[in-house]
């Protein structure tokens, strides 16, 4: 990476609006909105809206400090620009390399996450893809960061308590935490909800999903606001029900930090910090928050964001084509639609409903539903990667590529997961609300009233026993599917189902 003067003006992609991307509070900015991103792809709603309105909040912000530009490329607007730039190096490969071709602009190292790409780099050297595991690295980031440590030791003693962060959803039905922070629209609002709405009358671009209220902070005040709410009343009720779904309670105790985060208005070394503080600071009070929900969000932001962060790179640009698993459906229109009326399984629409309101639901739907689903009927993971990167406010294509080819979808072969994230009807029942009110029954693999989870379950492992064979971990499910007495019944029924709306 380069070194830049210390006046140079810093160009900062709308996923860098956070004061952490400057080297001091008055250095000259360049801010630049492209309107061929939102032509080249159908994106969510929301999130065109979200990238707009940051963008346009943060050079309200920044007034006479900015200059910024508004036109069809990014080309187009750095052609413009005569002075020297410097740039914090940018999250995806194809803009990496636009900002390594520029000449006049100095690539400094990324900023926006805890640990460092050379630490990580370091720490990777010499292991194999199975051996980057993210507990590792993330005791190894807790260590030198010194996060949530007493001496050497966790606070605690233990590293990980993900144990404690699997329980089902409260009996009542109802979120352990009270109703979250969300932002008031404003002018700024206003005015890219009319340009959006100019835009696609236009037929220059098309949306999926509900325009709707902003529910996520675009202004380093808001995140602030969102923080604030998260760690005074929510952190702790975070862990327990972290990977239940109720039908009426998308947020649960989430932080929605997510898109803050990734948009750069939140600083995550000085996140970590705080929730540790309030932890601590709940200690000396005597009514200490829960340290399963302190860990597990910690491990959230510092452990799994960074890892997956670093993965991209190191990774490398060819990973995202992985597809061992021979999957080669494509996104049903009506998914890509997100048209939850088409489809009868009730977690599956409730799901795509909540998406299509909003932009976001949190990872177990999408891990256990609508990746799961794209699991089990073979949908090809780079398009399924591309859709959820379109449709969830905080997808960005370094989020989404270690995420769903490797983590979602098997597809680098078990470099990232040792098991496929496979699971039937059974186990959405037990995390969820959704099955009582749904018209197939989640013990029933065949007929009418086949729950497609659970029946695809068992044909997705008989597509693929051949390739899981070899696999530890999934022995015991294969010995499972030969005990299976309906097995080709199933797998006919859910070959005829193939990828048609359920
Ligand atoms: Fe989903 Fe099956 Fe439960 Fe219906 S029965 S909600 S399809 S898991």
């Amino acid at each position: 990476f380069a070194v830049q003067a210390p006046d140079t003006r810093r160009w900062c992609f709308a996923d860098q609006l956070g004061g952490h991307f400057l080297d001091a509070p008055d250095q000259p900015v360049l801010l630049v909105g492209s309107r061929a991103v939102f032509r080249r792809r159908r994106f969510h709603r929301q999130k065109a809206h979200l990238l707009l309105s940051a963008l346009r909040h943060r050079a309200a912000e920044l007034g006479d400090q900015a200059v910024f530009l508004q036109t069809d490329t990014y080309g187009e607007a750095l052609d413009r620009v005569t002075e020297p730039l410097s740039v914090c190096a940018p999250t995806t490969w194809p803009a990496r390399d636009f900002v390594l071709r520029r000449p006049g602009v100095a690539v400094l190292e990324a900023r926006g996450f805890v640990t460092r790409q050379a630490d990580f780099r370091r720490w990777a050297e010499g292991r194999s893809r199975q051996r980057l595991l993210m507990d590792d690295f993330y005791r190894v980031a807790r260590r030198v960061h010194d996060v949530l440590m007493d001496g050497a030791e966790p606070v605690g003693g233990a590293w990980n308590t993900d144990h404690d962060n699997r329980e089902p959803p409260p009996a009542d039905g109802r979120s352990p935490a009270p109703a979250p922070w969300l932002p008031a629209e404003d002018e700024i609002d206003e005015q890219v909800r009319a340009d959006l709405d100019a835009w696609e009358a236009a037929g220059d671009v098309a949306f999926v999903g509900d325009d709707g209220p902003r529910l996520f902070p675009v202004t380093a005040a808001e995140a602030e606001e969102r923080v604030r709410d998260f760690l005074a009343h929510r952190l702790g009720a975070f862990g327990p029900h972290e990977d239940a779904m109720l039908a009426d309670e998308p947020w649960l105790a989430h932080s929605m930090l997510s898109a803050p985060l990734n948009l750069g208005l939140v600083d995550p070394r000085e996140l970590v910090h705080r929730a540790e503080q309030a932890y601590r600071d709940s200690v000396a009070a005597g009514d200490p928050l829960p340290l399963n929900s302190v860990e597990g969000f910690v491990r959230q932001v510092m452990g799994w964001r960074d890892w997956i962060w670093h993965l991209y790179w190191h990774l490398g640009r060819d990973y995202r084509h992985g597809n061992a698993l021979d999957a080669q459906q494509e996104v049903p229109a009506w998914l890509a639609d997100l048209d939850a009326e088409a489809v009868d399984a009730n977690c599956l629409s409730h799901v795509l409903a909540d998406v299509r309101e909003r932009g976001w639901v949190h990872h177990i739907p999408r891990l256990m539903v609508l990746g799961n689903y794209g699991l089990q009927r073979g949908i090809r993971p780079l398009a399924l990667t591309d859709w959820f990167h379109r449709v969830f406010v905080d997808g960005y294509d370094w989020v989404m590529v270690a995420n769903v080819v490797g983590m979602s979808q098997h597809a680098d072969g078990g470099a990232l997961a040792t098991k496929p994230y496979a699971a039937g009807g059974a186990y959405i029942d037990r995390m969820s609300d959704y099955c009582g009110g749904c018209r197939y029954d989640p013990r029933k693999r065949v007929g009418e009233d086949a729950c497609p989870f659970t029946a695809g379950y068992w044909a997705f492992l008989d597509r693929n026993r051949e390739r899981l064979a070899d696999n530890r971990r999934m022995r015991q499910p294969l010995a499972g599917l030969g005990r299976l007495r309906d097995l080709e019944a199933v797998v006919e029924q859910e070959q005829s189902r193939g990828t048609d709306p359920l």
